[in-house]
């Protein structure tokens, strides 16, 4: 509970912060919106993460200070775990023999910390740290503003998500107030990418397809696109959301081979449609429209399965079903397609016909 987070603040000194592998603008952003304020309280924060600063987000104020490291090897008298649905998300040895601090906002997530400060309607991690430096009568400075902005519009898609609530504006008005310019952090976030990236995003989107619906589609990417472009692994975040912007789609799978037969697979849904769900029986998590999981196997078969959950949750998605009972691995009907060849229940779109 945020009265336990305060009183511990008060109490002790020594403090690391992290967040989940692979970090985003939410998990950093609000990592660093916390060392801030614990810095202006006159505390010994560090920030610890198991992955380096995306290239996206090395411009937050304090970026640079982020220890990465594979293990907490030094002393705190707390971890404040930041958007993890569980321990082992941050990557880190040791993090277990710490007193653990879990601040989030997954439904998802299980009480694994000493103190556990869940909200779930919090449209990012960013909200909470904002009302923290409230709760603790902190002003927020500056750097505090910018790296709990970009939490904020990075979580809630530049506030299109449906976690944008009335609550996120008037947090994101107070921060304006602070000093953040929104084009800045917009254009630092947004418009910074490497040239790799559009290399690997012209390999990767012709390989996406939809069901006999449209409602459901995926695409791919595969361990040698990533070679052939020498693209960063950053490189490919957001390309789930190509078909996601296309009008009948209500939900997609990006499978990106991260070894021979292992995918990192992000998820992504419209309205009720709930991904996370399914996210869940892979052992991964995430929200209800936006989720992601490690998945196993061979291509087509992996592609096929996971489209048929996908299937299954947008025809039930809009009757409280949300595709909870469909057994991971039923095989598609009209399965048993060569590999190479197109699997019965996915379309290619024009884009790749036309090739
Ligand atoms: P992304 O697809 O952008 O990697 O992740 C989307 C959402 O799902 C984020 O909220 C992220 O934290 C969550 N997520 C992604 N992968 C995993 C996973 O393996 N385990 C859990 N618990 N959550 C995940
Ligand atoms: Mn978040």
């Amino acid at each position: 509970m945020l009265v336990q987070v305060v009183e511990l603040i008060e109490a002790k000194r020594r403090f690391a912060i992290t967040s989940h592998i692979r970090p985003d603008g939410d998990g950093l952003g609000s990592s660093l919106g916390l060392y801030w304020l614990l810095k202006a309280l006159g505390k010994e924060p560090e920030v610890i993460m198991r992955d380096p600063v995306p290239h996206s987000y090395r411009k937050l104020p304090g970026a640079e200070t982020i220890r990465v490291t594979p293990v907490v090897d030094r002393e705190y008298d707390a971890v404040f775990v930041i958007e993890c649905s569980d321990i082992t998300r941050p990557g880190l040895i040791d993090l277990d023999k710490q007193l653990v601090v879990n601040i989030d906002h997954h439904a998802t997530t299980s009480p694994f910390g000493a103190i556990n400060w869940i909200d779930s309607t919090a449209s990012a991690v960013g909200e909470m740290i904002y009302n923290l430096c409230k709760a603790i009568g902190v002003r927020p400075s500056k750097e505090i503003a910018e790296c709990v902005y970009t939490a904020l519009v990075t979580d809630t898609g530049s506030f299109h998500y449906s976690n944008t609530t009335e609550r996120t504006f008037k947090v994101a008005s107070e921060l304006l107030r602070a000093g953040v310019k929104p084009a800045k952090v917009s254009q630092a976030v947004f418009n910074n990418y490497p040239w790799s990236k559009l290399e690997l995003l012209s390999q990767v989107l012709p390989t996406a397809r939809h069901d006999e619906t449209g409602r459901v589609a995926c695409l791919r990417q595969t361990l040698e696109m990533q070679e052939r472009t020498g693209a960063l692994d950053e490189d490919s975040d957001g390309f789930v959301n190509y078909p996601m912007s296309v009008g009948e789609v209500e939900a997609c799978a990006f499978l990106k081979e991260t070894a021979p037969g292992v995918y990192r697979t992000s998820l992504r849904s419209k309205g009720d449609v709930n991904v996370a769900r399914i996210a869940e029986k892979f052992g991964g998590g995430g929200h209800r429209n936006a989720a992601g999981c490690t998945l196993t196997g061979d291509w087509d078969e992996t592609e096929r399965n996971i489209v048929a959950l996908l299937i299954e949750a947008v025809e039930h998605g809009s009757n409280g079903n949300n595709g909870s009972s469909a057994d991971a691995h039923a095989p598609i009907v009209g399965g048993n397609t060569p590999t190479g060849q197109l699997p019965p229940t996915l379309i290619r779109g024009t884009l790749n016909a036309e090739r």
